[in-house]
């Protein structure tokens, strides 16, 4: 247990490359807050930089690429699916720092090779080294992950033989190295709030790979004595193995034994993940996330995604309007990025603009 000056301080001893441009402003919506009767804040992770297309990855990113650099890398390998928001900021990163991304990217939705969108176009802008891994017949999605998985590192193994120095980032970022970029941001929202009498009951994101989820849920556990702290409500994006919530409390702690961190620790039941939103699946819209979406929009101007924040934020929506969160509170909801797919395949934008 520490305070918030003592985690800083554990924090400046990881490596780190600055690459975002924090702290993330925090900023009351004011006519939902009305409507809902709540205090309703966003974090606004979604403007991070580093270009206009920021996101929640980036602040992962500067732990895993400071290691990265600290290892000698020259060339550093990550996955998604082929609009992964992960993978274009890690190429966005890579380049600012001199180090060559490669992309192995899952098609869960088809690219059309001549008109080519949002993520997967800036990732070619940014010069990305793009691979893409297409279903094999009666492939699952995880059967493709797990091949991209496998190409990268025989590629990686074989740029290694010939002298190239290649770093791999997991899916995501979810490593215990990115995870502490969510310590860091933890502890960054809590002292916004502590300077402004803002006092969080609840914080909502989106959760995908866990990362984000651990590295809050491992701040949290780090502070736990200083503050009163929020209950984080994680709204799933796809559909979760069993052993989910496990899994992330594993890599919270490993983020919290790496920063040195004493007997703080995160278990599997402190945490709240909600499969209720992600509708249909990944990349698959959702009628309630696609009203979330235009609500959001069309009160407060701050937008968001069909993939994963627009679901978060019909999530936290829900939990208000069904009164699971008390009129009054002061509730987080944490942006944390993913406009461009609002430019990407219509597979992945629905009905977006079909309602009047
Ligand atoms: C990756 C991502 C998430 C989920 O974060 P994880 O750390 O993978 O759980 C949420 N929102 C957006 C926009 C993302 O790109």
């Amino acid at each position: 247990m520490a305070t918030i000056e003592e985690v800083r301080v554990l924090l400046t001893k990881m490596p780190r490359k600055s690459l975002g441009f924090y702290p993330t402003s925090l900023h009351r919506l004011d006519v939902l807050s009305g409507e809902l009767g709540v205090n309703l804040y966003a974090k606004r992770d979604d403007r991070s930089g580093i270009s206009t297309f920021g996101g929640n990855k980036m602040r992962k990113l500067e732990y895993l690429l400071g290691d990265a650099v600290e290892q000698g890398a020259d060339t550093v390998f990550t996955f998604g699916a082929t609009q992964s928001n992960h993978a274009m900021q890690t190429a966005a990163a890579c380049c600012k720092l001199g180090l060559k991304p490669v992309l192995y990217l899952v098609s869960v939705v088809e690219p059309n090779e001549d008109d080519v969108r949002a993520n997967l176009l800036l990732d070619r802008i940014y010069g990305a080294e793009v691979h893409i891994v297409s279903p094999e017949p009666g492939e699952t999605m995880t059967d493709m992950s797990a091949r991209s998985r496998e190409m990268a590192q025989q590629h990686a193994d074989e740029l290694r033989a010939q002298g190239g120095h290649p770093y791999i980032v997991p899916g995501g970022g979810a490593s215990d190295v990115g995870s502490i970029g969510f310590v860091m941001g933890y502890i960054e929202l809590m002292s916004q709030c502590q300077a402004r009498c803002i006092k969080p009951r609840y914080v909502f994101h989106a959760t995908g790979s866990g990362g984000t989820l651990a590295g809050l849920a491992a701040g949290r556990a780090l502070v736990a004595d200083t503050f009163e702290n929020p209950q984080i409500v994680s709204i799933a994006v796809s559909a979760k193995s069993e052993g989910y919530e496990a899994q992330v409390a594993d890599l919270a702690n490993a983020a919290l034994a790496r920063l040195g961190a004493g007997d703080a620790r995160v278990d599997a039941a402190d945490l709240l993940v909600d499969t209720s939103y992600y509708g249909a699946g990944y990349e698959i819209p959702s009628p309630a996330g696609n009203d979330a979406i235009r609500r959001l929009a069309r009160s407060e101007g701050v937008l968001t995604d069909p993939v994963y924040t627009g679901k978060a934020f019909a999530g936290l929506l829900d939990y208000v309007e069904s009164g699971r969160i008390p009129q009054g509170s002061d509730v987080i909801f944490w942006h944390t990025g993913g406009a461009t797919a609002l430019f990407s395949e219509s597979a992945i934008i629905g009905d977006l603009v079909c309602e009047g």
